[in-house]
């Protein structure tokens, strides 16, 4: 099998896919949209000449089935949607690559049978809520979900409907039985700088990065700024000027840890008024459980301290966290072992960003072999891979389907 050819195509259907849009000249595709339609009939088409039978579930999911010996089947996928002003890749390319891999390996002659899924919504974008699709699969969907309206006030199951689907009280039906899957492993884009950093193609995922999202305030008091003497004032914002320069000591110390204070609002917000409050949030990031919690209870600690200290009052309006998600020991060893095949370091990395791989974690075990991202870009249309990196990953993932 030529790779490259698989490679060039997967590309020109990357291209293909991407004209489907609901906003003219940029790339935007949402769940249960009209272009989402044009997007599964050529999809069912790419499935179809792969050998594959294809069918789409009660949320919209679109799959392809390769028979092997089975009777368990092995998962791949990735999403169909995309955000607003996105790239072609992202989501779109892990769904070719799995097309391009039955199409190589062709029916009867994997351990399991081979699913290929694209999921229907995996942004979030139009219900305000991420993984609709593996969700649905992972058979984690909750009814209260169809209920959720969009900006234009259409409910979820109606929207669910409109598409063709009947959605309503079949959502469960697209739940897998997953004493019948061996496993899913997703093939994306990195969307970060890493591999480019190290010159590589390819990296085997260990797991997603955990997140801990705070959103705070501090309270001191607003005054002149040329009446108030230097000493004595309750700047608020001095006090997040002091947090926020730890918070990036810290993130520094700490190998993998990235720490953010990506908003804040000053206020009064005067030219010439002692800030008396600042709204803001934190953003702590770490691969490892430990290490994150670690990490939030520090600078949470200092946050506390540096108000202390400054006469200042502090308050947490919200704290969130998304657990760190391990991918499975196994299957990431077989990813390793498939670039080394095929002459690739085995080079390891965690995910910064959210996959479905997240969703099928809590349901089966898992595995995710990442592309270079040049320049590191995505959620973006300059996003872009190689031809030869494409080839590469394709190669792989047909070694590693190989190995189950
Ligand atoms: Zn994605």
């Amino acid at each position: 099998m030529n790779y490259t050819t698989l490679a060039h195509e997967c590309l020109k259907r990357a291209d293909e896919l991407a004209a489907c849009t609901e906003s003219p000249g940029i790339l935007k595709r949402t769940f249960m949209s009209e272009p989402m339609q044009r997007v599964h009939t050529l999809v069912r088409g790419y499935m179809q000449s792969a050998g594959m039978q294809v069918r789409v579930d009660a949320l919209g999911n679109i799959i392809g089935h390769l028979e092997g010996k089975g009777p368990k089947t092995f998962l791949t996928g990735s999403h169909l949607d995309t955000v607003p002003d996105a790239g072609k890749y992202d989501g779109m390319l892990g769904v070719l690559i799995g097309i391009a891999a039955a199409q190589a390996i062709g029916a009867h002659n994997l351990a399991h049978h081979f699913e290929v899924i694209g999921f229907s919504d995996e942004e979030g974008v139009r219900y305000k809520m991420p993984y609709l699709g593996s969700l649905a699969i992972a058979g984690l969907f909750k009814q209260e979900y169809l209920a959720r309206v969009d900006e234009n006030g259409v409910t979820m199951a109606d929207a669910i409907k409109n598409f063709g689907l009947n959605g309503r009280e079949d959502f469960k039906s697209a739940a897998y039985d997953f004493s019948q899957v061996a496993g899913f492993a997703e093939v994306h884009i990195e969307q970060g700088p890493v591999l480019e950093a190290e010159n590589l193609a390819l990296g085997a995922v260990t797991g997603l990065v955990g997140q801990s999202r705070v959103k705070l305030f501090y309270r001191g008091l607003a005054s002149h700024a040329g009446t108030t003497p230097m000493r004595g004032r309750r700047d608020a914002f001095s006090a997040l000027s002091e947090l926020n320069v730890f918070v990036e000591k810290y993130g520094l110390s700490i190998p993998n840890l990235v720490a953010t204070v990506g908003m804040a609002q000053v206020r009064p917000g005067g030219a010439n008024v002692i800030p008396g409050e600042v709204y803001f949030s934190l953003d702590i990031r770490h691969g490892d459980q430990p290490v994150l919690d670690r990490a939030t209870e520090v600078i949470l600690g200092e946050a506390a301290a540096i108000a202390k200290r400054r006469g200042i009052d502090m308050q947490i309006e919200t704290q969130e966290s998304q657990a760190v998600v391990k991918c499975d020991t196994t299957l990431v060893n077989k990813t390793a072992s498939a670039m080394e095949f095929h002459s690739h370091k085995p080079f390891r990395l965690a995910s910064g960003a959210g996959h479905d791989t997240a969703i099928m974690s809590k349901v089966t075990p898992t595995a995710m072999l990442f592309i270079r991202s040049p320049g590191g870009i995505s959620h973006n249309p300059i996003e872009t891979v190689t031809v030869e990196d494409v080839a590469a990953a394709i190669e792989v993932f047909v070694a590693f389907l190989r190995s189950l």
